[in-house]
């Protein structure tokens, strides 16, 4: 691990390029739910932050499943009569339905074809398929490739073992004031696909180090998990320390130019809802809700009924609503470091809300103080920054009886929580307000 890098400062605006790097070092790796490749990403990930890695053996019950057995890939091609390599892993691992069991043998056009999955309506992109659960081999290739194919006899290997291993993933915890946690989980594994699965680690890894670099009330967990089996695995692990995740975040598609869109959590009112829509409101620019639904990311298993965690996904195009989704389209430049760091910010601005909402009490609740005696209409700005001030501090003081919460009040007052939270600041240095304990 190169500790040396982590207390090395980027500055905020090469953290778009530093994401973008780390994205462009991960992409050529060939991914899967287990194997050497989410390793090998793993210990990518710790040149960021110190992530713990975790190995769960094959055949660990997990619920009402199980760890599968571990996959691992060296080559895969198809050749042809003159021995051409038509399909070759090594130019893309998307070439290889991902998790086939391993295969060599000779057959015709006819019986290849069965195995063979293409886009016709992108007859340039190869298509991303997996087969976790039923064994079977295939390939993915370009339409027009496909197109290209004679009726010839064919020469096909996947040289991939399929057998008992671990299931991997990575863990940081950094600790806070408090024992209660924020989750933040992102999927591993995705093989060469840069918004789906990349842009998600990227900007955990990013978060996470900034993270790591400030104080926190709140306790941090990361997790970096293959899709699914990683989550169940992981409840499976913690059930019993769960209860301590108040909020929580699922990191995917966050690299792409569409507008940032929230998928709730299953509670659909839980503060981490409440605090993306303000963050979201308040960015100036256009975003989407949507709510709960059981199908998605690792979501879904954080909101199966026995855990209804508070935990919600805040992406950009949501999976499944561009072309370029589970192809070889979904490549470097489909992603940008501007965007990624767009995206790194809104999810810091909603930690900012989450770590920043009290609830406070007016101790002058009987009419309002003079707030000119003490010094609170300072002379900055012009008239409109002085107007937003005052509204922000008479919101505070109305609404703190110590039953609203900071979040509750920017809300009601339709501002943004920045200045509510700068308010209640002013407030609480003058005596005017305090913190309610609890
Ligand atoms: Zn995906």
């Amino acid at each position: 691990m190169n500790l040396p890098q982590i207390s090395e400062a980027i500055s905020p605006a090469g953290i778009g390029q530093a994401m973008f790097e780390l994205i462009a070092d991960l992409y050529p790796i060939c991914r899967s739910i287990t194997g050497n490749g989410v390793r090998q990403t793993l210990k990518r990930i710790q040149q960021v932050v110190p992530i713990e890695i975790h190995e769960v053996p094959s055949g660990t019950k997990v619920f009402d499943w199980e760890v599968p057995d571990e996959w691992n890939i060296r080559d895969a091609y198809i050749k042809n009569a003159g021995g051409e390599r038509l399909v070759d892993f090594h130019h893309s691992n998307l070439h290889v339905l991902n998790y086939s069991i391993p295969f060599r043998g000779r057959m015709g056009l006819h019986e290849l074809k069965e195995h063979i999955f293409t886009l016709p309506e992108h007859p340039d992109w190869i298509p991303y398929r997996t087969s976790y659960y039923k064994r079977q081999w295939g390939f993915c290739m370009t339409h027009r490739q496909f197109m290209k194919l004679r009726d010839e006899e064919y020469e096909v290997c996947i040289d991939a073992t399929l057998a008992p291993g671990s299931l991997t993933y990575g863990e940081l915890c950094l600790p806070g004031r408090t024992t209660d946690e924020v989750l933040v989980s992102c999927h591993v594994c995705h093989p060469s696909l840069c918004n789906d699965n990349l842009s998600g680690i990227a900007l955990a890894a990013y978060l996470a180090r900034r993270l790591s670099e400030q104080g926190r009330r709140y306790t941090y967990r990361f997790v970096f998990i293959p899709g699914t089996i990683g989550s169940i695995t992981w409840l499976a692990l913690n059930r019993t320390n769960v209860a301590r995740i108040k909020h929580g975040l699922v990191v995917a598609c966050v690299g792409d130019s569409g507008r940032l869109t929230y998928k709730k959590s299953r509670q659909g009112n839980a503060e981490i809802d409440r605090a993306v829509q303000h963050v979201l409101k308040h960015s100036g620019s256009e975003y989407e809700v949507l709510d709960f639904v059981p199908y998605g990311y690792d979501e879904r298993q954080y909101g199966s009924p026995g855990f209804n965690l508070p935990i919600g996904s805040l992406t950009r195009t949501p999976h499944g609503r561009y072309p370029e989704y589970h192809t070889s389209a979904d490549n470097l430049e489909f992603v940008s470091s501007e965007a990624l760091a767009v995206s790194l910010d809104m999810y810091q601005r909603v930690l900012d809300v989450l770590e920043n909402n009290r609830r406070y009490r007016n101790l002058n609740p009987y009419c309002e103080p003079q707030l000119g005696k003490r010094g609170l209409y300072g002379p900055v700005g012009g008239q409109a920054d002085r107007h937003l001030r005052e509204m922000a501090l008479l919101w505070v003081l109305n609404l703190s009886d110590g039953e609203n919460s900071l979040l509750d009040i920017a809300d009601r007052a339709n501002l943004n929580f920045v200045h509510i939270r700068q308010a209640a600041k002013d407030l609480e240095e003058c005596g005017l307000l305090e913190e309610c304990q609890g």
